[in-house]
């Protein structure tokens, strides 16, 4: 560190000095190696500006365990709702109404911030929620926004001369992005700039898919993918860690994308600003994309509520997995939020809460019967509604534990069942 102070400091007194002396006092020859001089020095200050300690694996388990100590810093965790307060981001209009991207990323942001700042070891920030920035990124936007702009100009500078060095090759994202707009851009790289002089541990941006559809109908693809950064990035091996044990969480009861490029759940991407394109972060950084945004669980306000809680759940989860390398051995801690549940019957398309549903998915997901057979998770999405993905499951559950009578729906002796095998299940 010590070294790099004394570096800046060098090239300060080059530039501040060199040009009056070239311009007057001295012949031409010097004003050459001046020039040449303070090329090099401006260089230099494009090398400093751009030099960061991406964190690694054992740097955040260290951080994590010193975390419960007292007076020790906590692991500093940075929730990024995806888009602005009032622009951007995918838009559905659906039978429960119109919703907006950025909406329901704000939305999610609380419920996993509730998380992590019910966990002493977290210290958490939250860059905006739906009606507006954090004053601390509102100020920060408003007062940095030239050195923003040099900051990211002097990363695309370095990429650039490592590119005409052969010391970085381009890779064009597998799937289309739409290109924000310059001061969007900017902000979104003020975030990382911000992420990396507050020592933030790791960073997670929330998103919502869209994939081309006719107006009201859904697309034609579902479930989640985690944007990481591309390999060449200071921060991909870090991201990819972290990723990949929150996509582990996910999936057990999230159906993973269906889309070609996202089908193995971890996209790298070299050209997303979020997750620290033009090598700018240090902190690991993973964009989530929860689910399409036409999606029923989703547009469905009600439904949306319990699945969010539990998407945000599992992402907690997975960041724990993560970081936790020696989890207690005693954890009682259900994998869902969804269970432990208690039902009464009846549940059947008619009858039974939004919860009981989800519960009922759930359980069957662990009992093993869901999705039925021959369909996939995204052809059955756990969504809280009861239709023919759970009545098949439920007929397949039956058959299993020899219940006669009750065929596809939950009466009474199925709800005795289903409580025997999940009502206490973590107690
Ligand atoms: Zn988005």
């Amino acid at each position: 560190m010590g070294h790099q102070r004394f570096l800046v400091a060098a090239v300060f007194a080059v530039l501040a000095l060199g040009v009056p002396w070239a311009a007057s006092t001295y012949p031409l020859h010097t004003y050459a190696v001046m020039s040449a001089f303070e090329d090099i020095a401006s260089r230099l200050a494009a090398v400093i500006a751009v030099q960061h300690n991406p964190k690694t694996v054992p740097d955040l388990q260290f951080s994590y365990d010193a975390s419960a100590l007292p007076a020790q810093p906590k692991v500093r965790v940075l929730i990024v709702p995806g888009h602005e307060p009032d622009y951007g981001g995918a838009e559905y209009d659906s039978g429960d109404g119109h919703v907006r991207e950025r909406d329901l990323a704000a939305e999610l942001a609380q419920h996993l911030a509730g998380f992590f700042k019910a966990d002493s070891h977290y210290e958490t920030f939250v860059s905006r929620d739906a009606d507006a920035w954090s004053s601390t990124f509102a100020n920060y936007f408003d007062s940095q926004m030239p050195a923003i702009t040099a900051w990211k100009d002097a990363h695309k500078a370095a990429i650039e001369s490592m590119i005409k060095l052969g010391e970085f090759k381009p890779v064009s994202s597998k799937v289309e992005h739409n290109d924000a707009p310059d001061p969007v851009a900017l902000r979104l790289y003020g975030i990382s700039k911000w992420a990396n002089e507050n020592k933030i541990d790791l960073v997670i941006h929330i998103h919502f898919n869209d994939y081309p559809h006719a107006s009201s109908r859904p697309g034609k693809y579902t479930g989640f993918a985690i944007y990481v950064p591309e390999k060449q990035y200071g921060n991909s091996t870090t991201t990819r860690a972290l990723a990949s044990y929150v996509y582990e969480r996910l999936k057990k009861y999230v159906p993973v994308s269906d889309m070609p490029a996202e089908q193995t759940g971890l996209v790298e991407d070299q050209d997303l600003i979020a997750v620290g394109a033009l090598d700018s972060l240090d902190a690991p950084s993973m964009l989530m994309e929860y689910s399409y945004i036409y999606e029923p669980q989703v547009t469905d306000p009600e439904a949306r509520s319990l699945y969010f809680k539990e998407l945000a759940y599992e992402t907690y989860r997975g960041v724990q997995d993560f970081l936790d390398s020696r989890p207690a051995s005693d954890d009682q801690s259900s994998d869902t939020l969804m269970l432990p549940h208690v039902w009464k019957a009846p549940v059947t398309d008619k009858s039974g809460s939004t919860a009981d549903i989800f519960a009922l998915q759930t359980a069957l997901i662990d009992d093993g019967e869901y999705p039925p057979k021959g369909k996939t998770m995204n052809d059955c999405p756990r969504t809280g509604a009861f239709k023919s993905c759970t009545k098949s499951a439920l007929q397949e559950f039956q058959n299993k534990y020899g219940i006669k009578g009750e065929k596809g729906i939950v009466g009474g002796k199925t709800a005795d069942k289903l409580n025997e095998l999940f009502a206490a299940r973590s107690i």
